[in-house]
């Protein structure tokens, strides 16, 4: 009776190529394995994701606190304005009533 080859400790070396190119040997006995290589440009990948997404993150806190600083400053302005505008009609009213 012939022994399944999926069930002695074949040791032959065999060479196998991931899906990505990636070559990798095991023996012949061995599940394959995960692509390490593969995996570690996941891990490399993910971590560029993750430093993407914080930076994006940055970028819109200080985009947000620029326009509110803008706002701000916006309001300031027109409340500056409006007092110069008061200023000048009451100005204007005394002027007026010291004519008369
Ligand atoms: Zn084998
Ligand atoms: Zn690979």
């Amino acid at each position: 009776m012939r022994v399944p080859h999926s069930q002695i400790l074949c040791r032959q070396i065999v060479k196998e190529q991931c899906r990505q190119g990636h070559s990798q040997a095991r023996r012949c006995h061995q599940p394959p394995l995960p692509c390490k290589q593969c995996e570690r440009e996941a891990v490399l990948a993910e971590e560029k994701r993750q430093k993407e997404f914080e930076l994006e993150q940055q970028r819109e806190a200080q985009q947000t606190a620029h326009d509110l600083r803008l706002k701000d400053l916006e309001y300031k302005i027109s409340v500056q304005k409006q007092i110069v505008l008061d200023l000048n009609n009451a100005l204007r009213c005394f002027g007026r009533k010291r004519k008369t």
